[in-house]
């Protein structure tokens, strides 16, 4: 019997996230989610959120677009904090 990560992992992309994004809901829902910070690797229970698309310069439909959490304080070390804007 297949595992359900594996079942997941074999779907087309659009159906993925959708199931992906159904069982974050679900799972917040009923209790806490506590999120992982990309750049420290510590636990983040109110954190920034950070898009990244791939081949930025390439149609829509070649680009994949994935989103990764951090604490504003370590995302403020790697980059340069004036050209934030938020
Ligand atoms: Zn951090």
């Amino acid at each position: 019997m297949k595992k359900l990560s594996d079942k997941i992992a074999e779907l087309d992309p659009v159906r993925r996230k959708k199931v992906l994004t159904r069982a974050i809901k679900l799972a917040s829902e009923t209790r806490r989610i506590v999120y992982m910070c990309v750049i420290c690797k510590k636990d983040a229970e109110d954190p920034c959120a950070i898009g990244i698309t791939t081949n930025w310069s390439k149609p829509e439909k070649e680009q994949e677009y994935q989103q990764f959490w951090c604490h504003r304080e370590c995302f403020e070390k790697v980059i340069a904090p004036e050209k934030l804007d938020i």
